[in-house]
């Protein structure tokens, strides 16, 4: 028997304007899988991980989760109903504690507060730096560490599916490998995962699956280790 994919997406197209920022995306996640999005600036990752979390409009093509059409549901319904968006450049919000940050991604779910509690225990068991901060601003947690809190915030939600923007943008080679271990240790808990990441080898090097854009069309896709192992996409995605 073939299993369902939990996310299907085909012939998908999102203008911003006159500018279409994705042009022709066909592609799909299955349940456990990490499947990394690879690709140049503005080949339209960003824009299609916001069209795929209700932020941006479909212009054509359709989004199925768990075999529903959830094209152009409003966000806060498609984060409800399971898919959970860790943006990219972090967006914390500053002004409150770590704990109240993680409490916030919690805000779509009807869980008691003993399983939200089980939950932020659980991130911070992933990240042991943010549980010793809980207290503190996540305005003045460093990079990284804003980083891991929006991941853990994403979490929050108990997505089935966890979209994650560019999660080692702007962070130092060691938090990079922080980074993408714990991301790694995440699918490995069963959380089905789809990662847009410029950090390709790193980002392969964790996958299962790949999908490289460009121009806002899927140029070609393979297991993550044929990827590493394509001597084009060597050449134009892992600088050498
Ligand atoms: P990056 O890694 O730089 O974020 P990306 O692969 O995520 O790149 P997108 O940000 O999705 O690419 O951008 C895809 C295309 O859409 C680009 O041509 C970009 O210039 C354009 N674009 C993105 N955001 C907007 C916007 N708000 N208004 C107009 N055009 C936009």
């Amino acid at each position: 028997a073939t299993t369902d994919p939990t996310l299907k997406v085909e012939g998908l197209a999102s203008h911003y304007g006159p500018v279409q920022a994705i042009v022709d995306i066909s592609l799909e996640v299955y349940p456990g899988e990490l499947v990394t999005i690879v690709g140049a600036n503005g080949a339209g990752k960003t824009t299609l991980l916001h069209t795929l979390s209700g932020v941006q409009r479909a212009s054509t093509g359709s989004v199925m989760f768990e075999g529903e059409d959830i094209t152009n549901r409003p966000a806060h319904r498609i984060t409800a109903g399971g898919i959970c968006h860790s943006p990219e450049g972090r967006q914390v919000f500053a002004p409150l504690s770590i704990e109240d940050n993680l409490q916030l991604g919690a805000f779509a779910r009807k869980d008691d507060k003993t399983v939200i509690e089980a939950e932020i225990e659980n991130i911070y068991s992933l990240f042991p730096v943010l549980k010793e901060k809980r207290l503190q601003a996540a305005g003045n947690l460093s990079g990284g560490q804003q980083q891991m809190l929006a991941i853990g915030r994403a979490m929050m939600g108990k997505p089935r599916l966890l979209l994650l923007d560019e999660p080692s943008m702007g962070l130092s080679p060691l938090l990079v490998g922080e980074i993408f271990d714990v991301i790694q240790d995440l699918n490995n808990q069963g959380v089905t995962i789809l990662l847009v990441e410029q950090n390709a080898r790193a980002a392969l090097k964790i996958a299962d699956r790949g999908y490289v854009l460009e121009s806002g069309r899927v140029a070609f896709s393979a297991s993550a280790e044929a990827l590493l192992n394509d001597e084009s996409v060597q050449k134009a995605y892992l600088g050498h």
